[in-house]
């Protein structure tokens, strides 16, 4: 299966709990439009970089489409639809009003300079600015981009429209972003965590956990679960990993890989590869990275308790129904990693009164919205007998059916 049939498998799942008919299926399951654009750039050299870009909308029954803004060779149609769909599940599950919708460019960025990747996000925000807008579609970072993509995005689509601060989130806290957005999705994890363990009697203090990938949702993961005394045990990049069985010196990490761009060749730690990370021993794997890392020719060699879903779809199906039978948790994508669009839609919501909440606001907004979709998640697991991932799915359909039901067809 690939990133879409999975997502699409783990939704037939929620159909069947729920008992939905073919109708619904059909309404839930097919994307409201797909935009496809060449991305065509000068490049420094003078020469011509042609690249493809997407933005795909999945559902707006519940809010405007929002979705992140992804940079990677291996980006591709069936990775930004399943990313889509994700997405209207998610803002479902955490109960903001939006919809869901992923956008992304078939590009690697480390082969540009800073002035190529600013034409390329420049081009790409006027070939799609015929389907966004603040009320429209609300596009976000995600893989490879960062507040630095979003300001270029802002300012463009600014240039055609007028001051448009709230056409994009994670922008920098200078320039309308909002305080406690950077943070936002590794927080949320820790506090999925948190609430998992709370609920089982146990604390984050001493949990073992191995993190793949140390970009922004690694990295800040990595950071908040050492300021809340877990052991940060195992850490990688795209470039490698390292291991320290008493845990890792998270903040001595974060300066090393700051200078030199990875977490390999860390003193005080052995080295490991990406595949070794996923199978070590340890409490909590949290793929942070890319799709797809856990599937059925290393699932069974996982040793973890509980897999948090920093990353998206880093579990194929199979994957997932091997860690069901043997009894390791999923703490699912569509909740785990919900607290960057949480924040981006206060991001959104101070853009459009012109207000700055203070960061201890922001964090105990986001803590709210976490602890409460713990909840409905947890009653519908009850309710159905099932496990966290179908009831979040579950959940997050029951919401945009109701939404969809009663504006109607038309
Ligand atoms: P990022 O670009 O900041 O970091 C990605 C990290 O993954 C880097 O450390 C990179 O070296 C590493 N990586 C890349 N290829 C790898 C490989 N083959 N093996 C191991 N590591 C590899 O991206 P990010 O924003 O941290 O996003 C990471 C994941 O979290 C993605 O799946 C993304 O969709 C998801 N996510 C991000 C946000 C957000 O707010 N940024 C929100 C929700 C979900």
């Amino acid at each position: 299966m690939n990133a879409y049939e999975t997502t699409n498998h783990y939704l037939e799942q929620a159909f069947n709990l729920l008992k939905l008919s073919d109708r619904y299926r059909t309404l839930l399951l097919t994307p409201t439009r797909e935009l496809r654009v060449e991305v065509v750039i000068e490049l420094d050299d003078g020469s011509i970089g042609h690249y493809i870009g997407y933005r795909v909308q999945h559902d707006d029954s519940r809010g405007p489409f929002k979705g992140g803004l992804r940079y990677h060779p291996e980006v591709d149609i069936d990775e930004v639809r399943s990313l889509a769909s994700l997405m209207t599940w998610k803002t479902a599950v955490i109960d903001v009003p939006f919809g869901g919708a992923k956008g992304g460019i078939q590009v690697d960025p480390s082969a540009l300079s800073r002035r190529e990747l600013e034409r390329l996000t420049r081009r790409f925000v006027d070939q799609i600015a015929c389907v966004i807008g603040p009320t429209v579609d609300i596009p976000a970072p995600d893989m490879n981009t960062n507040a630095r993509v979003m300001s270029w995005f802002f300012d463009q689509y600014s240039r055609r429209f007028g001051f448009s601060p709230a056409v994009v989130t994670g922008k920098p806290p200078e320039l309308h972003g909002s305080l406690g957005r950077d943070a936002a999705t590794g927080r949320g994890c820790l506090l999925a965590l948190r609430e998992v363990l709370g609920a089982e009697g146990k604390s984050l203090a001493g949990t073992r956990v191995a993190i793949q990938g140390f970009g922004n949702v690694g990295s800040w993961l990595s950071r908040l679960l050492h300021e809340s005394g877990a052991k940060v045990v195992a850490v990688s990049d795209a470039l490698g990993g390292v291991f320290n069985g008493d845990g890792l010196a998270i903040p001595a990490l974060l300066s090393h890989a700051q200078q030199r761009g990875s977490v390999v060749e860390f003193p005080s730690a052995s080295p490991l590869s990406n595949a070794e990370l996923l199978q070590i021993d340890c409490d909590v794997l949290a793929p942070a990275a890319l799709g797809h890392v856990l599937h059925v020719g290393n699932a069974r060699e996982v040793r973890a308790k509980y897999v948090l879903e920093a990353a998206n779809g880093p579990t194929s199906a199979e994957a997932d129904q091997i860690f069901n039978e043997r009894g390791i948790v999923c703490i699912p994508d569509i909740w785990a990693n919900a607290g960057g669009v949480t924040v981006s839609y206060f991001e959104w919501v101070q853009n459009l009164q012109n207000l700055k909440w203070s960061e201890a606001d922001v964090n105990a907004s986001l803590e709210r919205h976490m602890v409460a979709a713990h909840r409905a998640i947890k009653k519908t697991m009850d309710e159905h007998g099932c496990s966290m991932r179908a009831a979040a799915f579950a959940l997050g359909v029951r919401r945009v059916k109701e939404a969809t039901d009663l504006r109607g067809l038309g």
